[in-house]
């Protein structure tokens, strides 16, 4: 019988940059076939093929060391976010996991790319994804609509500024329950943002 296999986008979480512990790459190994084929995204992910059989013994011991894993295809993908140079509290990071963990893994109409950067420096780009946040002093700015690749690549457009934590999660998810009571089928975030219109979207998720 043919062995099934199930992709899976996995990191070593939200942290002081994209790295991962040798028990971590130890436990990855451990499921992986010897000449299987590991990509690494622009997104700090590899994506890796488990074997079906073994997919929820390979959870668990990913969770007792700390990997992060999320499906793969039309999701929200984890949260890119840049490397905390200036400390954890300062930078945000705390929030940026609390985002991540309320919106990745979430279904969309095409794969959907959030980014945090912790300070206006922006070095975890958000304004050239889908949904970008970028800290200022104590406040936080939310921007939709970017677009890294093509010739159309654009940056995104400025939602709201000085949002705390509970209003940034709050207008985060609205955002994503417009575009997918909303969308055409397979549209592209940037490509609905761009048919609705910036102040339609604001409008629609009560922002005056
Ligand atoms: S965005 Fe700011 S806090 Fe984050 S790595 Fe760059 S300079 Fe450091």
């Amino acid at each position: 019988m043919t062995k099934k296999y199930i992709p899976m986008a996995v990191n070593g979480g939200i942290g002081f940059g994209a790295k991962l512990k040798p028990k971590q790459l130890a436990v990855l190994g451990k499921y992986l076939d010897e000449d299987t084929e590991i990509e690494f995204t622009t997104l700090q992910q590899l994506i890796v093929q488990i074997p079906e059989a073994e997919l929820e013994e390979a959870q668990r011991t990913f969770d007792e060391v700390g990997l992060h894993y999320y499906k793969v295809g039309k999701y929200v993908k984890n949260l890119r976010t840049c490397n905390f140079c200036k400390g954890e509290e300062e930078e945000g990071m705390p929030v940026a996991k609390e985002l991540n963990r309320r919106i990745a893994g979430q279904e969309v109409p095409f794969t959907l790319k959030p980014a945090y950067t912790g300070c206006p420096i922006g070095c975890g780009e958000p304004l050239i994804n889908d949904i970008g946040v970028m800290k200022d002093k104590d406040t936080f700015e939310l921007y939709i609509g970017g677009k890294s690749k093509g010739s159309d690549a654009r940056t995104g457009k400025l939602v709201k500024s000085n949002l705390h934590p509970e209003e940034l999660y709050e207008l985060v998810e609205r955002i994503l329950d417009l575009y997918r009571e909303n969308s055409k089928k397979r549209e592209n975030f940037y490509r609905f943002v761009d048919r609705l219109g910036i102040e339609n979207i604001k409008q629609e998720i009560h922002i005056d």
